[in-house]
């Protein structure tokens, strides 16, 4: 390819909506033009990258046993009632309708679409277990889209579904899969982290996400690991133990007592000198329209994913002012933030963490502005809610659960999950084969995704400098830019071309500057644009040298042409086979 026809605009500033370092290069290097809030055009060089890693995807899945096919974008309304999920999962599915006023939507995942494929085509025990695969867009109207294609809308994934008799069968996949995930991440570049995760709107028991550790703000979930063992999980699933603290209070039986403006669980315990570990905090959210009260150790905090699975619901948020005081009224109580307590309350729906247990004499809010009862205890003086499980955000330097040594937190971007779905599609869809013994049984299932635009602009994240990308090898759009210095000058010229050609022969993919422009604004371009490897034809060719750089080390040598090339070819297929 020639500079000069690459179809490539740099710009000279990141653009002002950009807040993470991957969509301001990608978008100032010319990878990506948005075209509307989270739906992005992918320019020529973007696509190169992206077709490579999705053929690194597609080897593996291929190598690992599972096949490809491709499903339709707009799915029916009727298969997601069939699975429950057309109301279930929320505004984040776009929801359109065809000239016949017949419903769709655009797919933001394709249970309901492979479950149906399945129990048309999969009815004997003899055809399982299967892995069927697809790479796709995918369209989801996200709350907040943002990041570039780290969060967009409209976004490529490379979505597998599995099939089994057994649930040893499908565990065995599941580690299949994990292992296949491993080496495409490594082979794109990344060093990822395997941790357990909550299993939100696609549904079953055990799962595991990918996450490539960062220290930038990209990192949109927090990952609490140990070092002495290997456990690891998102936060929104962490568990940990506690250290032993305090949590009798000192009253010697219960009390109602003025408390003037402690509106928050600092002030309270100043005004009280006691430590929060003897307060019980009370907390309200609305999970699907409703109200809920969340009750926890004052010192802790609640953890919204793991509440709204202990409620059932599928959305989850604290309640603003009006929507407290509407509770209170509707309960004949006036009290406003840090007053609330689950006394009285009618119609909330109550929720206690685990926390809560080893309470003893404690200071409660009791929906009375300026008052809270002190020395209560559960049973006398608040009754211990129905259900009570650990909804607890965990906190770096509690301790591990497996091993009871201090846990870790840092940043992951989640570039792919790998689910157990068990059959919680194949039963509501009743989606059956016929077993050994002749009866029918739903599929046991496993589903596995893979973020391609997201695992890109990762890449991104964990490879650029101050100016520019460094693309590893194996996903860079092209893997070696020839910058002849002056193109006036015909014995550079000549000697770039002859490099390029041979270049080109030797299967490297690569570019030369042919542009009339400063050698300066050329190297600025190639280091922004990230190819790995440049090769500058300037005056010591006179010498016989050229200089040769790796962007990825910065390493930078004069050496023969002849044995420039050779390096770059022997980089190159040192990490693609
Ligand atoms: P997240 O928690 O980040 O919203 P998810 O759990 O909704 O992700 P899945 O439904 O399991 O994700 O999708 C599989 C993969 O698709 C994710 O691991 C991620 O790499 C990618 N992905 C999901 N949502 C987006 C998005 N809005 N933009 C880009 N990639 C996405
Ligand atoms: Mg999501």
């Amino acid at each position: 390819m020639r500079m000069s026809k690459l179809f490539v605009q740099t710009l000279r500033e990141f653009p002002s909506d950009a807040e993470v370092i991957s969509h301001k290069l990608l978008a100032r290097a010319g990878y990506i033009r948005k075209l509307t809030s989270g739906v992005y055009n992918f320019l020529p060089l973007m696509w190169r990258v992206l077709k490579k890693v999705e053929n690194i995807v597609r080897e593996e899945m291929d190598a690992a046993g599972a096949q490809e096919l491709l499903m339709p974008f707009v799915q029916p309304q009727e298969l997601w009632e069939e699975s429950g999920r057309w109301n279930a999962y929320g505004k984040e599915l776009m929801r359109l309708k065809d000239r016949h006023d017949r419903v769709m939507c655009l797919g933001p995942t394709h249970e309901e679409v492979i479950t149906s494929i399945a129990r048309d085509g999969l009815k004997s025990y003899k055809q399982l277990p299967v892995n069927l695969y697809q790479i796709q867009s995918k369209f989801r109207d996200e709350v907040r889209p943002r990041y570039g294609l780290l969060r967009g809308r409209e976004f490529i994934m490379k979505d597998a579904y599995s099939f089994h008799t057994t649930q040893e069968c499908l565990n065995k996949e599941y580690e299949n899969m994990a292992q296949a995930y491993t080496k495409i991440f490594n082979r794109c570049g990344l060093e990822t982290k395997m941790v357990q995760s909550d299993s939100g709107a696609i549904g079953g028991s055990v799962s595991h996400e990918f996450m490539v550790i960062t220290d930038g703000d990209a990192g949109e979930n927090d990952v609490f690991y140990c070092n002495s063992c290997d456990y690891s999980a998102n936060s929104n699933h962490a568990i940990s133990k506690l250290p032993p603290v305090n949590t009798v209070g000192k009253w010697g039986k219960s009390e109602i007592i003025d408390t003037p403006d402690t509106h928050s669980i600092e002030e309270l315990c100043e005004f009280l000198h006691i430590e929060p570990t003897i307060i019980l905090k009370s907390l309200l959210y609305i999970a699907d329209k409703k109200p809920v009260l969340a009750i926890i150790r004052a010192d802790k905090n609640v953890e919204e994913t793991k509440l709204m699975n202990a409620v059932g619901a599928t959305d989850i948020r604290i309640a603003s002012p009006a929507e407290i005081d509407e509770v209170m009224q509707l309960s004949g109580f006036d009290a406003e933030r840090g007053f609330i307590g689950p006394n009285g309350l009618k119609d909330v729906k109550i929720i206690g963490d685990e926390t809560i247990k080893d309470l003893k004499n404690f200071v409660v809010g009791i929906n009375q502005k300026d008052k809270h009862m002190v020395g209560a205890n559960f049973g006398s003086d608040v009754q211990m809610p129905e259900i009570v499980s650990d909804i607890r955000l965990v906190e770096a330097g509690e301790l591990c659960p497996i091993c009871g040594k201090p846990l870790f937190v840092t940043k992951g971007i989640e570039v792919g999950n790998i689910f157990q779905l068990g059959t919680k599609y194949s039963k509501p869809m009743n989606a059956v084969y016929t077993d050994v013994d002749g009866k029918t049984k739903p599929y046991i299932m496993g589903c596995y995704g893979i973020g391609i635009t997201r695992t890109a602009a990762a890449a991104v994240e964990a490879h650029n400098d101050e100016n520019g990308i460094k693309w590893p090898i194996a996903i860079a759009p092209y893997h070696a830019i020839v910058i002849p210095v002056s193109v006036q000058s015909e014995e550079q010229m000549t000697i770039a071309e002859d490099i390029y050609k041979k270049l080109l022969a030797a299967g490297i993919e690569a570019v030369i500057d042919d542009r009339d422009e400063r050698a300066g604004v050329k190297f600025k371009d190639a280091d922004l644009i990230g190819f790995p490897f440049r090769i500058t034809v300037g005056k010591t060719i006179t010498d016989g040298v050229v200089e040769f750089k790796n962007r990825q080390t910065g390493v930078m040598e004069n050496l023969t042409p002849d044995m420039a090339i050779e390096k770059i070819v022997s980089e190159v297929n040192n990490v693609i086979k």
